[in-house]
């Protein structure tokens, strides 16, 4: 066995970088403060219903693109069973007016035309970038920390056919829509969850639900985290759990292990890998030391995705006729603490994964976000009783307003639960309970990020941290790229295993 690396988080990062580290001769231990793995890719049990914490789609899951063969070298893609969104939401407005969001561009360039025949030209063009850029796989053969001359040449080719459309479409999507007259298409392209990121997103995210390249695992995503689990497991890797890292060790600026809560230290003559929240690693982890101005200001300015309040519940009932998520608008807003009201909310019905709820059942997910970190954190330490009292609040206000809006509910609510950023911080331990890390800028390139810190050698970041937009097939390749760079210094070829046997 080679040389030892010590990863600190088994979220998807820190699963991903443990099975790719095995497979290229390292001995790898993770360490993870929670008693499961997945991080925020998680779900919980609550009399009989299963609440899923994560995944509404990931993408990879069409051969035709690489990500694909990737995910193949720890899971056996073909195994697995998903599921493809068709209407992918319906959205209501203030007036009653509904928007079916289809996945196929044909039935969505009819829908959005029959609601706002006044945009017609932009509606084409935008069904015609849905059509074309994903047609495209971006997924980079290596990270851009390896890559030479000769790569940057040959990526001019690659994205030579598709640059005046990403330039085109770099704005956010809120940009985008103030160009639009009808005030339904400007009110559905406003919508909370995608408003803000470049509009190339939103185009290349339909596009690849529509060619088979991204659903939902069936069985949610704690059975999808499981597996990688199972795989680092079977690879002959360690994992600790509910062992807390207080500290990276270090000596003559050199990372060397770890100190847990506990007082225990591992790995002095590892590498180490924090695959754990970006802030804690920096500030606490490492006591802020190893930090220039560039990282000082990302953690200063640069924007992060919210957290979010979310109410989860167990129905006793079937929802055959409804989409999978139904977006409803508010007559008045729902107040979900100090700083966020909210006048339209996201409702998941999972009638699309039948494992998640007994025969007959359903669970559904209100996701409410923004929601105010400070708010929450402080209520949960200073009064836990109108924290809960607060809970209760939320629970019920959504509650009824499904009871309006879809009727029959209030009698079959078998099972209540909310989360809320101080749950999110106390399970994964990230910063300011966000949920997927920093988000994205509208911009032509995206962004990048370090996997390292300036000063301290034998020491890597990987996951939604380093990565701006987060996600779960982004953690996943952010922890086999460290292993690339970790095989390239070392002078070892990369090697995976394909394909995984389960
Ligand atoms: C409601 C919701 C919906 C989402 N929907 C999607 C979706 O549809 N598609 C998608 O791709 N992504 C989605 N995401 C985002 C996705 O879950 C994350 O971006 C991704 O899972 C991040 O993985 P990670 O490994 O980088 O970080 P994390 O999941 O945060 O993992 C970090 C791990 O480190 C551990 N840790 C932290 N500190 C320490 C410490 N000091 N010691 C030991 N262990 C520590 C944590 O417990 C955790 O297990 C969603 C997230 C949420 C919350």
């Amino acid at each position: 066995m080679g040389k030892t690396i010590i990863i600190i988080g088994a979220g998807i990062a820190g699963l991903s970088a443990g099975c790719y580290g095995q497979m290229n001769g390292y001995h790898t231990q993770i360490f993870e403060m929670h008693d499961k793995p997945g991080g925020l890719c998680t779900a919980w049990k609550r009399r009989g219903y299963t609440f899923d914490g994560c995944i509404h789609s990931i993408g990879g899951l069409n051969p035709r693109y690489k990500l694909y063969h990737y995910w193949n070298e720890l899971v056996s893609m073909e195994k697995l069973k998903f599921f493809y969104f068709d209407e992918l939401a319906r959205i209501e407005n203030s007036d009653g007016n509904t928007v079916r969001v289809f996945t196929d561009p044909d039935k969505l360039e009819q829908e959005l035309i029959s609601i706002a025949p006044e945009d017609g030209r932009f509606i084409n063009s935008f069904i015609t970038a849905v059509k074309k850029l994903p047609s495209r796989d971006m997924q980079l053969d290596k990270p851009l920390e390896l890559w030479n001359p000769l790569d940057y040449y040959l990526s001019q080719f690659r994205t030579a056919p598709i640059i005046k459309d990403l330039f085109r479409w770099r704005k956010s999507v809120a940009d985008t829509a103030k160009k639009c007259k009808s005030p339904l298409l400007k009110y559905l392209l406003n919508s909370e969850f995608f408003s803000h990121f470049p509009t190339y997103f939103l185009i290349f995210s339909l596009g690849h639900l529509h060619n088979m390249n991204a659903g939902y695992p069936i069985g949610g995503s704690l059975a999808f985290s499981g597996l990688l689990e199972k795989r680092y497991l079977d690879l002959g890797g360690q994992i600790h759990y509910n062992a807390k890292v207080a500290k990276v060790n270090v000596r003559n600026n050199r990372a060397i292990g770890i100190t847990l809560e506990s007082g225990e230290t591992h790995g002095e003559n590892g590498i180490v890998v924090s695959a754990a929240d970006g802030h804690y690693t920096v500030f606490e982890l490492l006591g802020g030391r190893y930090v220039n101005k560039k990282i000082r200001k990302l953690y200063d300015d640069h924007p992060i995705w919210p957290s979010a309040v979310i109410v989860y519940l167990g129905v006793s009932r079937t929802f055959e006729k409804e989409p999978p998520v139904i977006e409803l608008s508010l007559k008045k807003a729902l107040v979900v603490d100090k700083r966020s009201r909210l006048d339209r909310i996201p409702v998941t019905i999972y009638n699309f994964d039948p494992t998640l709820a007994p025969e007959g059942k359903t669970c559904i997910r209100v996701i409410l976000q923004p929601a105010d970190y400070q708010y929450w954190h402080h209520l949960r330490n200073s009064d836990r009783q109108k924290y809960k009292q607060d809970k209760d609040r939320i629970a019920n206000e959504v509650i009824r307003l499904l009871e309006q809006h879809l009727g029959n509910m209030e009698d079959n609510i078998e099972v209540t639960d909310v989360v809320t950023p101080a749950t999110f911080e106390r399970y994964t331990n990230n910063w300011q309970g966000s949920i997927q890390g920093w988000e994205w800028l509208p911009r032509l390139i995206p962004e990048s990020m370090r996997k390292e810190l300036p000063g301290l050698r034998n020491f890597y970041m990987v996951g939604q941290w380093v990565e701006p937009g987060g996600g779960v097939p982004t953690a996943f390749i952010s922890g086999r790229n460290l292993i690339q760079i970790i095989c390239k210094r070392d002078k070892k070829k990369f090697a995976t295993k394909l394909p995984a046997k389960y």
